[in-house]
């Protein structure tokens, strides 16, 4: 009999239960304390104790190592492993792990990048326990890895990864809702709690075809290719059933994640060809990130064992959707509201209103902070490729909302007293519920119904950075209505106040509220009137970091330093062009070694067959010859590129980070584009026993 999946539901996560049976019950008593923002900081006392308890915990679940998991700027975890394994002076073998071990890891990890944040001399980094995000198991199958959630941080303490300036945004959020909320009234909350939950979009293509293609292995995405004879036209695929072989490799993904006290709540077919979701249940936002990092290393390594090969990669084949990550959000307060909810308690409602126009404000005035945030190498081939947000953010809040705001707006509510007020439209606020299905999917950032859907993360980013920018613009867009309806809180009650407030928000945010379809080439004349940031690359999207109001919102958040925003920026752009450098690289390889030599065998084999042909009847052959001459010219085209792009990547190294950055945006890229147009066309023509990589036609079918 199978088991079922409450039976080993978290398993391998040192949570609450692992804890409470294993730990003294003074020291669980301190940790949890500890964790709930009481005021005892956790000693070394106490870590000496858990770690105990925990080493105990994960060997008895078979693990032999134990590792600080971190999350460093290159959007993937990073881990070295120890073995528990030490021999003491007699010369016995014994499993050890200290509590000065659980909380401060030394990795050495001087190659992971910094943007300058250290040079090599002084590179010993450290990592330092997490306790917020429980420790879990990584089981192999002769033993596992104890993960210990961390940070990272270089040794004057500067952070050097993804997680701390997340951290900080979250508690910026939270200190702020709080203070809003007892604004209202509410004196017995005594947290507010972000929520994520993120979809995962991903490919799951044949293992044994992905080896035969250097692009795919070494850049996880298609760098040539001609569009298949049958790509998503017919609109088949999506939430079609699910083919037995993907499904058998879901279940197995399922069971570990389970395992993992990961919740996944939904899996279907995705719009492309070989495109799938899985969509886990929302959790709070430090653990989501977490376990949405496990997840996609998972994904990962099970495809393997189902000989498939997972793409995470934003845009893995061109002419096909590609894959996003959509990232939901929402606060929830310590008597188990979602302060996202529309409620029938009218001063609920205007609360909800309050955090609803506190996110809409933050994002009319940093929007460009939210558009650096999704600006990777990846993500550039998919934003804005009428199948994902635009490159352009707005927000969508469905009719409802749109008109709440457009009475307010209009000044309404002014006119009429306090009740009639609220019948205008507030009170009808409850339907917002049956609007459910009111949704616009090509807006980057949506309201659906208890929480904004943020659409415009790439598959493969970590969602700590989208997230970081996200919260801090939503903490900075609270501040400012706190503040706004304190300055008014003398003359009118509160809900006078908010709805005042309100007013002002509404008109502030027209900008970059749309309600219409972004993909509309329309929409991007109007942004442009309405003076909304439009940043069609990467390089000019990450620029935005280095705006002056930004750079002075996260650090007037504590989110992150002025010269520690440079650096992170340096390092996103380090990465842009470092991923396009090698994606020429392999462009250039795959050429030269493979289309190249197999257009000259289609010439040989065809020219051989011409020469017979004419000598056989007597007749020109017009098309046929025109055919083979066409092969010859696009050779000859395709090595006269090559030398070109050899040229230009000798070029690139020599010039500094931002000119190589532009350089590579603008002259580089349409140089792989003209290099591409060529090499499909040649593919077209070439014969199947030569081709020398398996085409898209046979990649976008699981057989
Ligand atoms: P859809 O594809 O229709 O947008 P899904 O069901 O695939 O919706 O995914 C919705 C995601 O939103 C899930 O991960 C879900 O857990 C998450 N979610 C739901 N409520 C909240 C909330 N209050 N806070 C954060 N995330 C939420
Ligand atoms: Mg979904």
């Amino acid at each position: 009999m199978l088991e079922r999946p409450t039976s080993y539901f978290g398993r391998y996560v040192f949570n609450e239960k692992a804890m409470r049976e294993r730990l003294p019950k003074n020291v669980f008593e301190q940790l949890t304390n500890a964790l709930n923002g009481g005021p005892q900081k956790l000693n070394i006392r106490i870590a000496d104790v858990v770690a105990a308890a925990m080493k105990e915990w994960a060997t008895s679940l078979g693990a032999t190592h134990y590792a600080h998991w971190f999350h460093p700027r290159t959007e993937l975890t990073a881990e070295k492993h120890m073995a528990f394994l030490s021999i003491d002076e007699a010369g016995t073998p014994l499993e050890t792990f200290t509590g000065s071990e659980l909380i401060q890891g030394e990795p050495d990890a001087s190659s992971l990048p910094s943007g300058g944040m250290r040079s090599t001399f002084e590179a010993r980094g450290y990592t330092a326990w997490d306790p917020t995000s429980p420790a879990f198991i990584i089981p192999t199958k002769k033993g596992g890895t104890l993960c210990i959630p961390s940070i990272f941080l270089s040794w004057d303490g500067t952070p050097l990864d993804m997680k701390m300036p997340l951290l900080k945004a979250i508690t910026a959020i939270e200190e702020r809702s709080l203070k809003l909320m007892r604004l209202f009234g509410n004196r017995g909350v005594r947290w507010v709690k972000v929520t994520v939950g993120a979809e995962q979009e991903f490919f799951l293509i044949d293992e044994t075809l992905a080896r035969r293609r250097p692009d795919i292995v070494l850049c996880g995405r298609t760098i040539l290719g001609c569009p298949p004879p049958k790509g998503q036209q017919l609109e088949d695929h999506y939430f079609g059933a699910i083919h037995p072989r993907v499904l058998a490799y879901m279940d197995d993904v399922e069971i570990e994640m389970h395992k993992l006290g990961i919740a996944v709540k939904t899996r279907h077919d995705e719009t492309a060809p070989c495109q799938f979701e899985f969509a886990p249940q929302f959790t709070e936002a430090n653990l989501a990130t977490d376990q949405n990092q496990i997840m996609m290393t998972l994904m990962k390594r099970i495809a393997r064992h189902h000989n498939l090969r997972l793409l995470l990669h934003e845009k893995p084949f061109a002419g096909i959707n590609g894959s996003g990550k959509h990232t939901n959000v929402s606060l929830l307060d310590s008597e188990g509201f979602n302060l996202l909810e529309p409620s029938n308690n009218q001063r609920r409602n205007v609360q909800f209103l309050a955090f609803l126009g506190a996110l809409i404000l933050g994002v009319s005035k940093y929007s460009s902070l939210l558009r650096a945030s999704v600006a990777s190498p990846g993500n550039m081939h998919r934003l804005g490729g009428f199948e994902a947000p635009p490159a352009i953010m707005s927000i969508y809040l469905g009719n409802t909302l749109t008109n709440v705001l457009d009475r307010l707006e209009e000044g309404f509510p002014e006119e009429i007293p306090t009740s009639g007020m609220m019948d205008l439209g507030l009170n009808k606020l409850p339907s917002i519920k049956k609007e459910n299905s009111d949704r616009n999917r090509t807006a980057p950032l949506a309201f659906t119904g208890n929480k904004f859907e943020f659409r415009a993360t790439g598959a493969s980013q970590s969602i700590a950075g989208p997230l970081t920018m996200l919260l801090a613009i939503w903490a900075w867009g609270i501040e400012e209505i706190t503040n706004r309806i304190e300055s008014r809180l003398g003359s009118s009650d509160i809900t006078d106040a908010t709805l005042d407030v309100l007013r002002g928000v509404a008109k502030e945010s027209a900008n970059v509220r749309f309600e219409g379809n972004c993909y509309d080439e329309s929409w991007h004349e109007e942004a442009v009137r309405r003076g909304l940031p439009i940043a069609n690359t990467t390089p000019e999207a990450l620029s935005y970091y280095l705006i002056p109001e930004n750079r002075e919102l996260l650090s007037n958040l504590g989110i992150m330093t002025d010269r520690e925003i440079t650096a992170y920026y340096e390092t996103r752009l380090e990465q842009y062009i470092k991923t396009v450098d090698v994606e020429m690289a392999v462009m250039e390889d795959m050429i030269r070694r493979g289309i190249l030599p197999s257009i000259s065998k289609q010439i040989t084999q065809e020219g051989n067959a011409f020469e017979r042909a004419i000598s056989l009847y007597d007749e020109d052959f017009e098309c046929w010859r025109g055919q083979i001459r066409s092969l010859c010219e696009t050779k000859e085209q395709l090595i006269k590129k090559l030398k070109e792009l050899g040229q230009f990547r000798k070029k690139i190294s020599e010039t500094n980070l931002d000119e190589s950055a532009s350089l590579m945006t603008h002259d580089g890229l349409k140089l792989m584009n003209e290099i591409r147009a060529l090499s499909d066309a040649a593919e077209a023509w070439i014969s199947d026993d030569i081709q020398p990589y398996p085409p898209y036609r046979d990649l976008l079918v699981i057989q």
